[in-house]
């Protein structure tokens, strides 16, 4: 059976009615009410074409459509269906829905499969509830240890593990996800950014994933009188933190074609608007597809911060909050896909995440790959948030396509 559009919408409908803030965006964060329903809506689907469910650690949920090989490793599909507050219609669900529609087409079809296939969902994807993203993903992988896992809890002290019993995902797959049981991951997702569009592309295809490097930088200076305080005399922090910003931008856009760099937060105390600033705190997101990249950007930006601290006579300190190394997807997977998309008269693009995924992680274990689908206007994350689902069922037979190929 070929992919139905008209059951991607409705899945898709479906999925969305569980949703916590209606008519302000989509809010579904993991293991409330919203995403049990949401989830076991998935699970029901998948049951009904004869899927076997398990619940794997850390509240993960894979539906496999058996194999003829039982002993095989698997074909993975899937994506999250947790959301940030208020957020869109199709983040992690266009990539739930896809697989959904794969396993449900193979499954209505006569012709065999030797590898058995997967549609998985992963939890806290996100990281909107309990402060770390790609949650799920980590804690299935082995990446994160029992102890490290106990102490997650969320903003009213809810341990991940107590809200995932409570949600009623209880562990019946003990098993941690290893290299041997897995053939190849694959993952739709919507680009969350504009590149497909203003180059007319309908589908994506993900050749790496961005490393992350996210610094807090405090600078000190001398809360003083903003009319007593000749210019001379001032230790004025924001001043250098205003020459830093500027820098960041020029360090990123020489750095290399894909290096982007973000001051998106920045706190001024004692913030009054006849009072020189003490103390100025902002932070820095840098990202690039290329490890050497990244670090040359942010050993320059730590430079360049320390540099005009001292010309200011400011004292700074820098710190690492989070890095996650760049991610290169599989060269066969990428062009399995592009093949695929070639039959359908279809001329990829081949493209960079900025934005993590769940896949980033899978890819430690096999051969993996990502297929994006245009937002509108590059919006995600909001209300707005929008893709067409002509380009998701597109995208979908693309992927079973390349499923179908792979799990021979
Ligand atoms: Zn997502």
């Amino acid at each position: 059976m070929p992919i139905n559009a008209d059951r991607i919408r409705r899945d898709i409908e479906t999925i969305n009615s569980f949703n916590a803030t209606p008519g302000k965006g989509i809010t579904r964060q993991t293991f409330t009410a919203e995403y049990q329903g949401a989830v076991n809506y998935v699970i029901d689907q998948c049951n009904q074409f004869g899927a076997d469910v398990s619940v794997c650690p850390g509240g993960n949920v894979r539906c496999r459509l058996a194999g003829s090989d039982e002993s095989a490793p698997a074909v993975m599909m899937g994506s999250h269906l947790d959301s940030v507050v208020n957020g869109g219609r199709f983040d992690g669900v266009a990539g739930v829905v896809t697989a959904l529609e794969a396993a449900r087409s193979m499954a209505e079809d006569i012709a065999s499969h030797r590898l058995p296939v997967d549609v998985v969902i992963f939890p806290e994807e996100e990281g909107s509830r309990f402060g770390r993203g790609l949650l799920g993903s980590s804690i299935w992988t082995g990446i994160l240890d029992a102890d490290q896992i106990i102490s997650i809890e969320d903003a009213n002290g809810i341990s991940y593990l107590e809200a995932m019993n409570l949600a009623g995902f209880k562990v019946d797959e003990n098993r941690l996800l290893e290299p041997a049981a897995v053939a190849a991951m694959l993952e739709i997702h919507i680009e969350q950014g504009a590149v497909l569009e203003k180059r007319g592309h309908r589908i994506g295809l993900v050749e790496a994933i961005a490393g992350i490097q996210q610094l807090n930088i405090k600078i000190k200076g001398t809360a003083d009188h903003a009319g007593t305080t000749p210019m001379a005399q001032r230790s004025d922090p924001l001043q250098a933190a205003a020459r830093i910003i500027i820098e960041i931008d020029k360090i990123a856009r020489s750095t290399g074609p894909r290096t982007v760099a973000t001051v998106g937060r920045i706190v001024c105390e004692p913030g009054q608007v006849n009072v020189i600033p003490g103390i100025v705190r902002f932070s820095v997101d840098v990202r690039d597809s290329d490890e050497k990249l990244l670090e040359s950007a942010v050993g320059a930006i730590l430079q360049m911060v320390q540099s005009v601290c001292n010309q200011h006579h400011l004292e700074v300190e820098s710190v690492r909050l989070s890095e996650a190394e760049p991610v290169v997807l599989s060269d066969t997977i990428i062009d399995l896909l592009e093949k695929k998309s070639i039959e359908k008269n279809i001329r990829p693009y081949k493209m960079i995440s900025g934005a993590g995924h769940d896949t980033a992680l899978i890819a430690g274990l096999t051969r993996a790959g990502m297929i994006f689908v245009p937002s509108r206007d590059g919006l995600s994350h909001c209300p707005q948030e929008d893709s067409s689902i002509e380009d998701i069922a597109l995208a979908a037979e693309i992927l079973l396509a390349a499923v179908i190929e792979l799990a021979k």
